[in-house]
């Protein structure tokens, strides 16, 4: 068994340099290593601490903000941080943190894990905690519904670990129905909730256990918030870490009532994901008053939020995520919610990066709605779908007027220096690079 480690060890280690050496990606190490030691990972030694999360949104925002305050605490740690999160990206990072007698260096393992394919990552071994942030509509075509996920999250999960669960997502809650080892995070009641659901469509009307209808206190965002079955005992349970009070206008969030976390965005999403990098840190050891001063102001640096000049305009592209309409939904609000006259721009141009789909059923998902504020003066529509965007638009009662449509990302570009106003670009990573080269 030694020898085998010792050669899918040094196997991995080598491949990556090489791999480096040639601009290779981080999943090709592990991919190879595991074509010939194909359950290498049974014999790593891990750490105590091995934290997993997964779920449609939030992965590598969360993961990168736990990485970042668990640095600053001094702990050395392992995580996949270039965001390979299959097997092959995990393995990749495993054996490249390990001895080549097979024992991981770091005090930590933390990793995201790819919702789908959690149940072959975790095949082998198990993380001591699993958080699961949220599931929604997402990558229809590679993904079928949200019940579907998590059926195959559910592949992965056995009684040694502890789930870390979103108290406030009805389905993701289900996981830790008549379960032992499980915590729970969410807000409670917020000052920017309603009291009605306002989405396109709502995906917690049905419990998620029993299909009876269900009610709501209140809604945080789309099905997001505090909800009960009218039928059986699911309902939204009690929180160990919990967003006592917010404010998106002043960018603060205060967990527990004591820790006051100022947002570099401010965003409901990252909130929930400040939140769960609040949680890890906890379960990592790391003190509240650490952990809410190394997440206060952390500027993500995943290319999420990019400022931008264009002229003599000014803006910020929120990455959001194709076929996932409540990404796009948190977007528009932020664009919504400036006080300042603003231009949104939305581009569809490849729906996908890494598989083929024309698929546009999602834009009808998206709450397109909101746009239609008086901040907002008017929306440009680019790329190959700027049609298929026009007439999602036409069935909004955003004044025509308003709207500007344009097949050619350049032209769409050029039609928007010559304007006035703060620009809010809304598109997914497959298109970001095709404004970004143009703007400066
Ligand atoms: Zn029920």
């Amino acid at each position: 068994m030694k020898i085998k480690v010792f050669l899918g060890v040094a196997m991995c280690k080598t491949i990556r340099f090489l791999a480096k050496l040639l601009g290779r990606g981080s999943s090709l190490p592990g991919q190879i290593t595991l074509k010939f030691f194909p359950d290498i990972l049974k014999y790593i030694e891990l750490p105590d601490k091995v934290i997993a999360v997964t779920g449609s949104n939030g992965k590598t925002s969360t993961l990168e903000m736990i990485a970042h305050v668990l640095k600053e605490a001094g702990l050395k740690v392992a995580y996949n941080k270039e965001g390979s999160n299959q097997i092959e990206g995990v393995t990749t990072f495993l054996l490249c943190d390990c001895t080549l007698s097979g024992k991981v260096k770091s005090d930590i393992v933390i990793m995201e894990s790819d919702e789908r394919f959690a149940r072959h990552t975790f095949k082998h071994f198990k993380p001591k905690q699993l958080f699961i942030t949220n599931l929604y509509r997402d990558q229809l075509t590679r993904n079928g519904h949200p019940e579907w996920v998590y059926d195959v999250i559910g592949e992965c999960i056995d009684d040694s670990m502890e789930l870390i669960l979103n108290a406030d997502d009805p389905l993701v809650s289900k996981f830790g129905k008549d379960r032992a080892n499980v915590r729970y995070f969410g807000a409670q009641r917020l000052p920017m909730d309603s009291e009605e659901n306002t989405s396109v469509y709502h995906d917690g009307k049905y419990c998620p256990c029993c299909k009876a209808p269900m009610e709501y206190d209140y809604y945080h965002y789309n099905h997001i918030g505090s909800y009960r079955c009218t039928n059986c005992s699911h309902k939204r349970n009690d929180t160990a870490w919990t967003i006592t009070d917010a404010s998106l206008e002043e960018g603060y969030i205060v967990v527990n009532g004591k820790y006051k976390i100022e947002l570099s965005f401010s965003s409901i999403y990252h909130c929930y994901n400040t939140l769960a990098a609040f949680a890890a840190a906890d379960i990592a050891g790391v003190d509240g008053e650490v952990a809410a001063k190394a997440l206060s102001g952390y500027d993500l640096s995943s290319g999420r939020i990019v400022k931008f000049n264009l002229g003599k305009r000014e803006g910020t592209l929120l990455v959001s995520k194709h076929e996932n309409s409540i990404s796009y939904d948190q977007s528009i609000k932020v664009a919504a919610e400036d006080k300042r006259p603003v231009s949104v721009m939305v581009i569809v141009d490849a729906i996908s990066r890494k598989y083929q789909t024309y698929e546009t059923s999602w834009l009808w998902d998206i709450d397109f709605e909101n746009l239609k504020s008086d901040n907002i003066k008017e929306v440009v529509l680019a790329g190959k779908y700027h049609e298929d965007l026009k007439q999602r638009f036409s069935f909004t009662d955003i004044e025509e007027s308003k709207i500007r449509n344009f097949e050619s990302i350049p032209e769409a570009v050029d039609y928007l220096r010559q304007g006035e106003g703060y620009i809010y670009v809304i598109t997914c990573f497959s298109d970001k690079h095709k404004f970004c080269e143009l703007a400066e």
